[in-house]
């Protein structure tokens, strides 16, 4: 049993949508089992949301947005599909939009698209992609089953970005691979919660699908088909020379993918690691290139680094003060409140002279945070205990991860040095204690010489 996943870009039109059944037909004809996960057509989640958009709006865009979606469909179908078998696919496609239609409509009455709401909305998209491969696939392999993915995957009720519950879901996956054999052609992203109500696992959550489904039921692979030729050394947008990986841990995909390298929603490692199911990235636009293999192993002798990765637009906020020195609590109640107000933190620093915390949040977080740190240390920035709560913004995080600097001295200084040597200001500075990441902060004007400088004194040819 092999499962595939194949993200929108690869979808993006007909002709790629051939090119990927192209590459499942491969793959049915070598396995004994296969079972592809399916996103939606690229740019579809965007628009889906942009229908949402309006409606919160009041613009009156959403029809037409609808119709534009239900024409791209319907002409792709026009072209995967025998004109005898086009009427009843192209009657399915109009009653998904009519549908769509209808509860677009019921939000307008109401002026306002609920969580809820909006999970079924996104979740058309998927439906479409999933049903129009399905049925085109059927014309060559006719064992071909359009699957649902609500019906198999169980979650909480936390719509946009619900959690999944794996011993229910595990159990619905192995029950239905066993009462359906065939090729089953799964819609990613979405999910149901016990109620059955339609659930979504956050953007890009269709790779979660993927190894969800793989965990379940024991896949030798998991292969993520994406555009690029596996994971890249760096993004290929700022560092040219960025070359493929072609073997990470999973903690080191893990680490990459949470710093914004566009691997991998960052939790759909977590089932294939639990299985030590191995998960390849792969690229539809260059299928015989090997890709990247993600697994329990790392293999250490290829470099101390494995990669650097970059997260924009992130402000850093420093809480400063000598009332904080030897004070416990001090860092609870900060973080605490920043979780109430739903505000993800994602780099944290405070030198052990205790005079200061600083974080980095996303810049369009940064004065709702800071906002929120004054209010719970109001009475110590009223009696100078806390002398500053302050915001800097127009920065970056910059990762270096990779599991050779683990108990490796001098590899620091080989990251930093030729920052320095380029005249580069770091502003912030943390490693965890797992020794795979080191990450800094930069102002984000020095991003892409960061990244070229960095890239080419780890990655420079011997
Ligand atoms: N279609 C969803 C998105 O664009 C899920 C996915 O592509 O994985 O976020
Ligand atoms: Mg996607």
């Amino acid at each position: 049993m092999i499962v595939l996943k194949f993200g929108g870009s690869s979808l993006a039109d007909a002709e790629l949508i051939r090119n990927v059944m192209g590459i499942i037909g491969k793959y049915v004809y070598n396995e004994d089992e296969v079972a592809v996960v399916i996103s939606a057509m690229g740019g579809v989640t965007d628009q889906l949301l942009n229908i949402c958009k309006s409606v919160a709006d009041g613009t009156g865009a959403a029809e037409n947005i609808i119709r534009e979606l239900e024409k791209k469909h319907l002409e792709t179908a026009g072209i995967l599909l025998p004109v005898q078998k086009q009427p009843e696919v192209m009657a399915e496609i109009m009653s998904l939009c009519n549908e769509l239609s209808d509860i677009v409509h019921g939000a307008q009455l109401l002026s306002e698209v609920t969580p809820r709401t909006r999970d079924i909305i996104l979740s058309f998209g998927e439906r479409l992609s999933a049903y129009i491969i399905s049925q085109a696939l059927k014309m060559k392999i006719p064992q071909t089953i359009y699957t649902d993915s609500r019906k198999i995957i169980r979650t909480d009720s936390g719509f946009g970005m619900a959690k999944v519950d794996v011993d229910t879901s595990n159990i619905l996956i192995k029950k239905y691979f066993n009462d359906n054999k065939g090729l089953k052609v799964i819609t990613g992203f979405i999910a149901s919660d016990a109620a059955g109500q339609t659930t979504t696992l956050g953007r890009s959550g269709s790779d979660y699908t993927a190894t969800i489904i793989g965990a379940a039921t024991d896949a030798r692979a998991v292969e993520i088909w994406s555009d690029t030729d596996g994971v890249m050394t760096a993004d290929p947008r700022y560092v040219p020379d960025a070359r493929s990986i072609e073997k990470l841990s999973y903690h080191e995909a893990m680490e990459l993918s949470h710093f914004g390298a566009r691997i991998l929603f960052p939790l759909s490692l977590q089932p294939a690691m639990m299985k030590h199911i191995p998960v390849i990235v792969k690229n539809t636009f260059n299928p015989d290139h090997r890709g990247t293999l993600i697994c329990s192993e790392s293999n250490g002798s290829n470099g101390l680094i494995k990669g650097i990765t970059s997260l924009r637009e992130i402000s850093i906020i420093n809480v400063e003060g000598s009332g904080m020195t030897g004070v416990a609590g001090v860092a609870a109640r900060l973080f605490n409140a920043l979780w109430h107000s739903e505000i993800n933190v994602i780099f944290i620093s405070q030198a052990s002279s205790e005079h200061s915390i600083c974080l980095a949040v996303m810049q369009d977080e940064a004065c709702r945070a800071t906002q929120v740190i004054r209010e719970v240390f109001a009475q110590e920035l009223a009696s100078g205990l806390i002398s500053s709560v302050n915001f800097e913004k127009e920065l970056a995080i910059v990762a270096v991860v990779g599991e050779g600097m683990r108990q490796r001295p001098g590899v620091a200084a080989r990251v930093f040095e030729p920052l320095g040597a380029n005249n580069i200001n770091i502003k912030a500075i943390s490693q965890g204690s797992s020794e795979l990441n080191i990450s800094f902060v930069i102002r984000e004007a020095d991003l892409r010489k960061t990244l070229q400088v960095l890239h080419e004194s780890m990655f420079r040819k011997k």
